[in-house]
């Protein structure tokens, strides 16, 4: 028998050459972080080996690999480019349904989703590194996602946090602090050292919003944090959040040497930023001396490439120095320096602070012309930056709602196969049940125990209503009132009981010589009132002629011996009254007289 294909990837040569693949992976994974340039070469072969094996999954991973050591590597586009083709190589997309990730994560290894959830990380920063938010929120959730899968909890409240700074960063500042507050408590509980970086981020937050009390509090909370393992990164940052706000104040002897006070335990990039806040803060004061020199030595503490951010700030600052001191050449040569930086990277509002800069500038040389291309490119830029700030905020304002609605989504259909299966059921035969009291109760507030009749209080709604609607129709409507003649008599000769059949016996007498549209009630203890909608007065007479003549006629002595039944009936038709308890009341008047006329009659 021929070997099928499957069969043939057992044998001893292809074992070898799967354990080769794993191999490589695994060595190239724990080389991604001290030697990328290694990784990313290891990765590669790694994934023509996983081609030729045709193992997806394999080769989904090499490019998880190769995306960490491009972003080890500071290669941002490279790091985007390789983590998405690993997920498209997954069929994992961000806008799935969790129930299709877990499928596609069931199917992986607790190594291969480890390196998966690093590929995350690299590609969420990676975005935001270069401004790309929306990518950054979209695969921070799954990031976020796969983290709690893998009961990663520094992980989570770090997926947390990067969601928090996205949104942040195009000010939705309320959400990010949500999520920046949920990181928190993870780390809280996980008694990470990243507690004081959150309490950090929520310090920054506040500022933008002007909440700067709150500031202060959590700026101070982080350096309180952070006193412990003496982070000199975030104790800079902290307070450099701490100096803005007191300059907010106008404090600036306080934050002058808060600033200071971070410059002393700042890195390169710290001390360049505090520089930059230096700069602006003196500038704010018109100390153009001390500006100056804080811009510049901003520039020369600037680390070359990921900064160009920051470096543009500077040289704008530059420019603004160099204005006020009416230095106007050196102004321009700043301001066109960082107008190239900005559009290099397209840092949209510093090219628009750029093309500002410019425009005054060249205002004050008389050269209008020039001034005004700029103003224009500075109107043109500007509104641009409004433009897509409220497009990436609406973008990942739609995000978070489709992940919240995923999430719901997620709950509802759990909830529809677990509990609910159990619960329907339940629910059905409580259905039936409600249903059947509902009915109990219905009849019993409208019905007669003895007779199965409508009672009174029923008749008294449904004659109002049927009033009502005659009017509103221009219909006649008559009513009868039937009582017994001598029923006092009946009972002293046939005892109560008997009485009682003879009420029993009436009403069905009643309905089943009435139509199905009349409305048949026992009306007190041996009286009966019969409602005949859309009826003229000589047929109502005609119809309770016929009945009062039924009664009469029917053969009582085979229900007890001797006795006779006989009932009187007064009628009344709706163009005599006013109302439905006048119609009544005339029908009982017209009952006396037949009863005083002899009884066993109808008078109308
Ligand atoms: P009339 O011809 O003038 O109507 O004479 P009557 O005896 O019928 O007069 P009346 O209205 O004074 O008496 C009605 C009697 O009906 C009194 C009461 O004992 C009896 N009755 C009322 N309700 C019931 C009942 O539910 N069952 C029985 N068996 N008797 C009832
Ligand atoms: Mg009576
Ligand atoms: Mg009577």
């Amino acid at each position: 028998m021929a070997h099928s294909p499957t069969s043939l990837e057992h044998t001893p040569a292809a074992k070898e050459r799967e354990a080769h693949l794993a191999e490589k992976i695994a060595v190239a994974w724990e080389r991604s972080i001290e030697h990328p340039k290694e990784a990313l070469a290891l990765a590669r072969e790694a994934q023509q080996l996983a081609e030729r094996q045709d193992d997806t999954v394999a080769k989904a991973i090499t490019f998880c690999l190769s995306s960490i050591a491009y972003r080890n590597l500071g290669r941002e586009a490279e790091t985007q480019r390789t983590a998405l083709e690993a997920l498209e190589s997954l069929q994992i997309s961000s806008d799935q349904e969790q129930s299709v990730w877990d499928r596609v994560l069931k199917g992986l290894g607790k190594s291969d989703l480890l390196i998966l959830s690093q590929t995350l990380s690299a590609l969420v920063q990676s975005a935001f590194h270069q401004t790309d938010y929306p990518t950054s929120l979209t695969y921070a959730n799954l990031e976020l996602y796969l983290k709690r899968q893998l009961g990663d909890r520094r992980g989570e409240a770090v997926a947390l946090q990067r969601i928090g700074r996205a949104y942040g960063r195009v000010g939705l500042y309320q959400r990010a602090l949500e999520h920046h507050f949920d990181a928190l408590t993870l780390f809280e509980k996980e008694a990470l050292d990243e507690v004081g970086w959150a309490l950090d981020d929520i310090a920054g937050i506040y500022i933008k919003v002007g909440q700067l009390d709150k500031a202060l509090e959590y700026a101070r909370k982080s350096i309180d944090a952070s006193a412990g393992n003496g982070d000199g990164t975030l104790i800079c940052s902290a307070l450099r959040h701490i100096g803005t706000v007191q300059q907010k104040f106008g404090e600036f002897d306080a934050a002058r040497e808060s600033f200071e006070q971070g410059l002393a335990v700042a890195d390169e990039e710290g001390s360049a930023l505090i520089r930059l806040s230096l700069g602006n803060m003196f500038l704010e004061q018109n100390l153009y001396e001390a500006a100056l020199e804080n811009f510049q030595a901003c520039l020369e503490n600037m680390p070359a490439d990921p900064f160009k951010h920051h470096r543009t700030q500077a040289l704008i600052g530059l420019g603004r120095v160099h204005f006020e001191l009416a230095d106007y050449p050196g102004a321009i040569r700043y301001f066109e320096n960082a107008l190239g930086y900005a559009e290099q990277m397209k840092a949209a509002v510093e090219t628009y602070q750029a093309h500002q800069g410019l425009s005054r500038t060249h205002r004050r040389l008389g050269e209008v012309e020039r001034s005004l291309t700029h103003f224009e490119a500075y109107h043109h830029a500007k509104e641009r930056v409004t433009q897509e700030a409220s497009d990436v905020r609406t973008q990942l304002l739609m995000i978070q709602f489709d992940v919240e609605r995923l999430q719901k989504d997620q709950e509802i259909h759990r909830l529809r196969t677990v509990e609910l299966a159990r619960a329907y059921s339940e629910l059905k035969s409580l259905n039936a049940q409600l249903e059947r009291q509902a009915k109990e109760l219905e009849q019993l507030s409208i019905v007669d125990d003895l007779t199965g009749l409508y009672n009174r209080r029923y008749l008294d709604t449904k004659l109002g209503y049927e009033f009502a609607r005659a009017t509103r129709y221009r219909h006649s409507l008559a009513v009868i009132i039937c009582d017994i003649d001598d029923f006092k008599e009946i009972n002293d000769r046939f005892s109560h009981v008997g009485g009682d059949e003879v009420l029993k016996v009436l009403a069905t007498i009643f309905k089943s010589n009435t139509r199905d549209t009349d409305i048949v009630a026992r009306f007190g203890g041996e009286e009966f009132v019969i409602i005949f909608p859309n009826i003229s007065k000589p047929q109502a007479r005609q119809a309770g002629e016929k009945i009062r003549r039924i009664v009469a006629e029917y053969p009582w002595n085979e229900l007890r011996q001797d006795l006779t039944v006989t009932i009187s009936i007064g009628l009344a038709e709706k163009s005599e009254a006013a109302d439905a308890s006048t119609l009544i009341q005339l029908a009982d008047d017209r009952l006396y007289q037949a009863k005083r006329a002899g009884k066993n009659r109808v008078v109308s």
